[in-house]
């Protein structure tokens, strides 16, 4: 992969393993862990995440798309990979490489079932997702007597696990909601383990949902942003380490008298004159057009120095009028001690967003290996 080499992602597995251990403590002894490592694990490294999380002693993986297990698996990732959205023209890839699909629907049921007879499987694992509410995928209650029956005829698939998804789990303004779709999964979890006669395990709690409702851990969580080190909450932030820090230098530093412009289409103007840095990432590298005109700042040496203008493709410009640096020292666009968080507060968006977004032409690099 082609980089610009004077910006870069830290990658603090140390602090993935402290998210981890903190994550752990909330919960009962013998209640199974997943890492959620979609998305290049959320924007990170998703073969070096996963590799940190079997060795830690995680129990499952879970990634989005088939082609992302996959990848995991050409890595040597032994640990069960959950694929969230497994799609039927995956599931032969599904089980050549040995991972586990979410089944949402009675049409996947009946095209992995036929695809697991082809494959000649014998209970092959398979993971039955509920919607409860968030009205994105699952099945519904009136599904599960088919589901039943489907499931009683075959013995090529097996229910691993049943699960769900919460919708505002990090929202305590929608706590009655949320509990409302707790009490709806183990009813219906309930009514499918009864018409099958087996106890497959159960999960609903994401990292908000362990933080908020460890009560409902069942037997596994799915946890993704807390690895990270982000909690959706101030309270829960400072107990977490953030993982990644998007780091850059400055490439040229302009004097400008009032008056001036800068970047495209002339979008700064400067009222006084100003000292401007260029840096070396762009839209392109996940640092979109709404993080500029002012709204957002980096720091350097700890000071925050606004984006100023247009974001460009491959460049931002910043204002350092006020702080004492030079070309080629660093820049923290956000990490440690620049929370993603309040990055994308800036923009309205959250950290999920802006974590994920960081391109694949930035280099990764590792500490605490
Ligand atoms: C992404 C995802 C998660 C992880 O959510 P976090 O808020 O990042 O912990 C868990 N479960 C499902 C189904 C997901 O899609």
């Amino acid at each position: 992969m082609p980089n610009n080499s004077e910006t870069r992602l830290e990658i603090d597995l140390k602090a993935l393993e402290h998210n981890y251990r903190y994550l752990r403590s909330k919960l009962k002894e013998n209640t199974k862990f997943l890492g959620v490592v979609k998305a290049f694990a959320y924007g990170s490294d998703a073969i070096v995440i996963s590799k940190k999380l079997e060795q830690l002693g995680a129990d499952y993986l879970a990634v989005a798309y088939t082609s992302e297990g996959v990848l995991l698996r050409q890595a040597g990732i032994k640990l069960p990979i959950l694929v969230l959205h497994a799609q039927p023209k995956n599931y032969r890839a599904n089980i050549k490489h040995c991972l586990e699909p979410n089944i949402y629907s009675i049409r996947g049921l009946k095209a992995f079932l036929e695809v697991a007879k082809d494959l000649k499987q014998s209970g092959y694992p398979i993971h039955i997702k509920f919607n409860t509410g968030l009205n994105r995928l699952g099945f519904e209650e009136n599904d599960i007597a088919l589901i039943a029956e489907i499931l009683e005829r075959n013995t090529e698939i097996k229910v691993k696990s049943i699960f769900s998804h919460l919708a505002a789990s990090e929202d305590h303004s929608e706590k009655e909601f949320t509990l409302k779709q707790i009490k709806l999964f183990e009813l219906l979890a309930g009514k499918l383990c009864l018409k099958l006669g087996i106890k497959p395990f159960k999960h609903i709690l994401n990292t908000s949902g362990i933080l908020n409702y460890h009560q409902a851990q069942f037997d596994m969580v799915r946890s993704g942003i807390g690895l990270y080190g982000y909690g959706n909450e101030d309270k829960f932030d400072l107990k977490l380490q953030v993982v990644a820090s998007l780091k850059s230098t400055i490439s040229q530093i302009h004097h400008i008298g009032p008056n001036e412009t800068v970047g495209y289409n002339r979008a700064f103007n400067s009222d006084a004159s100003k000292i401007i840095a260029t840096l070396p990432l762009g839209h392109a590298d996940g640092i979109g057009r709404q993080y500029g005109h002012g709204k957002t700042s980096v720091l350097i040496h700890g000071m925050p120095a606004p984006i100023i203008g247009n974001v460009c493709m491959d460049m931002i410009m910043i204002d350092i009028t006020n702080i004492d640096c030079k070309e080629g020292d660093e820049v923290l666009i956000f990490g440690k001690e620049h929370s993603a968080e309040n990055f994308a507060k800036t923009a309205n968006t959250i950290s999920y967003e802006l974590l994920c977004g960081i391109s694949q032409r930035i280099k990764r690099v590792y500490l605490g290996e």
